[in-house]
């Protein structure tokens, strides 16, 4: 555990969040106790995926489709069941071939992809603030090293992600959970998250950082945002209980809260960009 919390602290530092391959395979723990839900109306937030051709050429477009139609639906489950009014959507999936480009920094590798795909592509993704996009790596690509599976970097660019080709179906949901300024669990005795994600932010973020925004562990599992081998298909929630554990707590693991604020900011933001144009 010590190793564990010492290497996310050292990652972050670099960029703000990496995801680990996870020492065992994640189930969902029966036993899990969820709440009936209100939902609000709904906000579609569409994914656009560009897929390394080193991918494309290991695993055949068919596969990389099937798992990403996979990933994207495991997202939707940890929607309903953390009572968040949002829906992922698999909207294009894309070859690019970056042979020959050293990608070596999250920043970089998007203005590469810009570079091969187009500006006006990104452009009209970016266009949007529910709209997401995210590059898949083949271990080939010389990016992912160590046991890293997923990298955003929110601070800088709050719509992009990286996924490497051994991401599993959480990974998608936990990338994008950072994307919704939602973090993992810090057990540390110093609270090291906390300053690291002050330290790391810039001015102009500051105010997206919440105390509440955790992973948890409860009854033998981990939420999405944990780094826990066994994995439950929810964000963090004191209204979620597993095993009879509960699996958040009001101040400081309530990823479920931050994901709903961010639903709901997200609403905003489209309401006003809509009335701009009319
Ligand atoms: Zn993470």
């Amino acid at each position: 555990m010590k190793k564990l919390i010492s290497i996310q602290s050292a990652m972050i530092v670099g960029c703000l969040s990496f995801t680990l391959i996870p020492l065992f395979y994640k189930v969902d723990v029966p036993g899990m106790k969820i709440p009936d839900c209100t939902m609000e109306e709904v906000i579609e937030t569409p994914i656009f995926f560009f897929v390394s051709k080193m991918v494309v050429d290991k695993y055949g477009l068919e596969e990389v489709n099937t798992e990403l139609d996979k990933s994207v639906r495991k997202s939707n489950v940890i929607m309903r069941n953390s009572c968040i009014p949002m829906k992922r959507t698999l909207a294009t999936v894309e070859t690019v071939d970056f042979n020959s480009a050293s990608l070596f920094d999250i920043d970089q590798i998007r203005r590469q992809l810009t570079k091969r795909v187009g500006e006006e592509k990104v452009r009209n993704i970016e266009r949007l603030p529910n709209q997401f996009y995210g590059v898949i790596l083949a271990d080939e690509d010389g990016y992912f090293e160590y046991d890293t599976i997923g990298t955003t970097n929110p601070d800088e660019n709050s719509q992009f992600f990286m996924l490497s080709e051994y991401a599993d179906e959480y990974t998608l949901e936990h990338e994008l959970g950072h994307l919704s300024w939602a973090w993992h669990d810090d057990r540390s005795w110093f609270k090291v998250l906390d300053e690291t994600l002050e330290q790391h932010t810039s001015e102009m973020n500051k105010d997206r950082l919440k105390p509440y925004a955790r992973g948890y562990q409860c009854g033998g599992a981990g939420t999405i945002m944990s780094y826990e081998s066994e994995l439950l298909s929810i964000y963090s929630s004191p209204d979620i209980t597993n095993n009879g554990r509960v699996c958040g707590d009001e101040q400081y693991a309530d990823n479920a809260r931050q994901l709903r604020e961010f639903a709901r900011d997200l609403k905003r933001k489209m309401q006003l960009q809509k009335a701009a144009t009319l």
